[in-house]
C-alpha cells in the first residue's frame, strides 16, 4: 500500500522528472488542452486510463465510474460526452470494461444491493437483451466475461444515441465510437472491433436526433 506521505513525495519526483525533459512542461499543460480521445471506463483501482494507454497528461479525457456505464439521466456522464463533443471535438470516444470487474459480478448477483440496485439495474438490462446467448454459456467465469463485453457494445451503443454524438458525426464524420476490454489477467487491451457506423445506422431507426 502507498503511504499518504509517500504520494507527494512521488508527486515532487514527477515534476522533476517531467521538468528535466522539458522546462516548460508545466507552462505549457496550463494553456489549455486538446486530447483527441474520450475514455470512459471503470472506476475499479486496477485499471488506469493513462497508464495502461501510454498517454500524456492532456492527451485523453477521462470519465470513470462503476461498470463503466452511459445512462442517459446521469448529467455527470452526458455533460462528460457532451463537452468532449462539442467543445474539445475529440477524435475518437472509448468505452473501455475489464474482466472481473466487481460491478458486473454484482449485477449478476442476486440480492438486494441497496444504493447501487438502480445504478446496476443498468447492467441487467444488458444480461436481459442478452439472456439467450448468457444463459447458453454454462462456464460462469466466461458467463462474466461475456457480459462485461455485451456491457461495453450496449454502452458504446449508448454513446452513440446522444444527439451530441450523432449531430458532431453528420457535420465532421467524428467521433469514432469504440469498446476495449482490458483483460486483466494479462494487462492487454482488446478491440471488440464495433462497427461504429453500421450502429449508428441501426440505432438512427428509433434514435435518430438530427
Ligand atoms: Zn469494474
Amino acid at each position: 500500500m502507498i503511504s499518504y506521505e509517500k504520494i507527494f513525495e512521488n508527486n515532487r519526483e514527477w515534476v522533476k522528472e517531467k521538468k528535466a525533459l522539458d522546462a516548460d512542461f508545466f507552462q505549457k499543460l496550463a494553456l489549455d488542452q486538446n486530447p483527441d480521445y474520450l475514455y470512459i471506463g471503470c472506476s475499479d483501482s486496477r485499471v488506469t486510463a493513462e497508464e495502461m494507454m501510454g498517454a500524456a497528461p492532456g492527451e485523453i479525457f477521462v470519465h470513470r465510474n462503476i461498470g463503466n456505464l452511459v445512462v442517459s439521466i446521469d448529467v455527470n456522464v452526458m455533460s462528460v460526452i457532451n463537452y468532449a463533443v462539442k467543445i474539445l471535438k475529440v477524435k475518437h470516444i472509448i468505452v473501455c470494461g475489464h474482466y472481473r470487474c466487481g460491478g458486473v459480478t454484482a449485477a449478476m448477483t442476486q440480492e438486494d444491493l441497496g444504493i447501487l440496485n438502480p445504478w446496476l439495474r443498468n447492467i441487467r438490462d444488458v444480461y436481459r437483451i442478452h439472456r439467450d446467448e448468457l444463459n447458453a454459456i454454462t462456464d460462469y467465469k466466461k458467463r462474466l466475461d461475456r457480459l462485461v463485453e455485451l456491457n461495453v457494445k450496449e454502452q458504446c451503443i449508448n454513446v452513440i444515441k446522444t444527439a451530441a454524438v450523432q449531430q458532431q458525426f453528420v457535420h465532421t464524420g467524428f467521433p469514432i465510437v469504440h469498446g476495449w476490454v482490458m483483460d486483466i489477467h494479462t494487462g492487454q487491451l482488446i478491440d471488440l472491433n464495433i462497427d461504429f457506423e453500421k450502429e449508428l445506422k441501426g440505432i438512427q431507426e428509433i434514435y435518430r436526433l438530427i
